[in-house]
């Protein structure tokens, strides 16, 4: 049997041993920030590095992604650990790209470097040897759910089916052979601890709403148009007035945008276009808030005699907490770190497509304290390179060897006992059926 505590220590010495390319690397791709589905450059760096390690990396998975799978003494679960390639925009950052706003203002940057690091210590001190089953290591594309249009062209010409990059490495059947997957993020809030795990989260819908009157002279003959924007208004109102009825443990969130709201000031506006998340708990509490949504923007449309298509697109499914990894995870940052570097975990009101992969097999986002600033503001960086780039590396190897050892004994309990939320052919019907566009129009008077 082999030692566990010394295959620990060999994996966490072989990613010292590349302390400095690993922090440059992290530092080399937070100044080349790149949107999701275009991370060609870091995917590169990633399969590069993973080529220069002896791996065969699959490459251009959903547009982007890389996947190299490294095989343990005996067959067995595999276990993935996953890395975000994607940046957000924030154009006003200072190491935002000039020519495309985008910003690494959520660290991901970071969560790349991990991966690699998580290479070379595997590889280098030939963890796997000692290990049963496999570890999946994929830098994956499109976490942010941003540039929709440009998405919305991807899927017309039939690149990719869905806008987020996890769905549609699941659609691809990247997450086939995984049945575990671990992952980190970084967080700059103020709190105590260094290293743990995000809680569950909120899942989103996203909303793309058209509403269409009839032009008419504003001064002149107000009478013959009809008006999309008070329609709109009262669409926004009716959205409003359901708000007391979402229940408090739901974590209902509604935010609407109004991105056109007419076109000349001496016309009655014709088309206004706006844009909503529909943010819940849970995937009932997201389809009972969503139903109360279109019907209040349809109750705008009615009031003036508008038409409204409203088109509603998945966007990520809730993250569930997984208590078993979580306890398998804390093991080892507590003998990283101490009891009191545990940040426990915290409901999240945002959304992330760790959610989807956490509805169909278990899986835990780490969060690592090594950023400052505001997430997704201008003043987002990394604070502390140690426990950005190479401390989730450490914890993320450590729960793996405990996972796979001894005949993958802990992975095989985990999965024993586990349920999942849907399976993955249940998870991809269930996004197809969200995805649809809905017209309510006036019957002529
Ligand atoms: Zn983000
Ligand atoms: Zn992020």
């Amino acid at each position: 049997m082999p030692d566990i505590a010394a295959l620990k220590e060999r994996v966490c010495r072989a990613i010292d041993a590349h302390y400095d390319e690993i922090l440059a690397l992290g530092e080399d791709i937070r100044v080349h920030p790149e949107l999701g589905f275009k991370e060609h450059r870091t995917a590169g760096l990633v399969a590069e590095r993973f080529a220069a390690l002896g791996m065969a990396p699959q490459t251009r998975l959903a547009v982007t992604g890389v996947k190299a799978v490294l095989r343990g003494r005996s067959p067995g679960p595999t276990v993935a650990y996953l890395g975000e390639l994607d940046s957000v925009l924030v154009r006003d950052h200072p190491d935002a790209d000039p020519e495309t706003g985008a910003a690494h203002a959520c660290g991901h940057n970071a969560q790349i470097a991990t991966l690699v690091a998580l290479a070379y210590g595997l590889v280098e001190a030939g963890a796997l040897a000692d290990l049963d089953g496999a570890v999946a290591l994929m830098a994956v594309p499109a976490e942010e759910y941003v540039e929709v249009e440009y998405r919305m062209g991807l899927r017309e010409q039939g690149v990719i089916e869905f806008l987020g990059g996890k769905p549609e490495l699941i659609r691809v059947g990247a997450f086939d052979d995984v049945q575990i997957t671990l992952s980190t993020h970084q967080t700059s809030e103020d709190g105590p601890g260094r290293l743990g795990v995000s809680g569950a989260s909120n899942g989103c819908v996203v909303k793309r709403i058209r509403y269409l009157g009839t032009a008419a002279h504003a001064g002149a003959e107000p009478f013959k148009g009809v008006n999309a924007l008070k329609a709109a208004m009262l669409g926004l109102q009716g959205i409003d007035a359901n708000r007391e009825t979402f229940k408090d443990e739901d974590h209902i969130r509604v935010h609407p945008i109004i991105t056109k709201g007419g076109a000349l000031v001496n016309v009655i506006p014709d088309e206004v276009i706006m844009e909503t998340y529909v943010r819940g708990a849970s995937v009932e509490a997201i389809l009972d808030a969503q139903a109360k949504v279109d019907r209040a923007l349809q109750a705008g449309a009615m009031a003036l005699g508008a038409r409204v298509e409203i088109t509603t697109l998945p966007g990520y499914l809730p993250r569930i907490l997984h208590d078993d990894l979580t306890q398998a995870y804390r093991e080892n940052v507590v003998a990283l770190v101490g009891e009191q570097g545990w940040i426990e975990p915290r409901f999240g009101a945002g959304s992330t497509d760790m959610g989807d992969v956490s509805q169909i097999m278990p899986a835990i986002e780490a969060t690592a304290n090594g950023a400052g600033g505001t997430g997704h503001g201008a003043d987002y960086c990394i604070r502390d390179p140690e426990m950005a780039y190479i401390a989730p590396a450490k914890t993320a190897a450590m729960t793996l060897i405990d996972l796979l050892s001894n005949g993958a004994a802990r992975a095989n309990a985990i999965l024993a006992r586990h349920k999942p939320a849907m399976t993955r052919d249940e998870y991809l019907a269930f996004l197809r059926r969200l995805a649809r566009t809905s017209t309510w129009t006036p019957e002529p008077m």
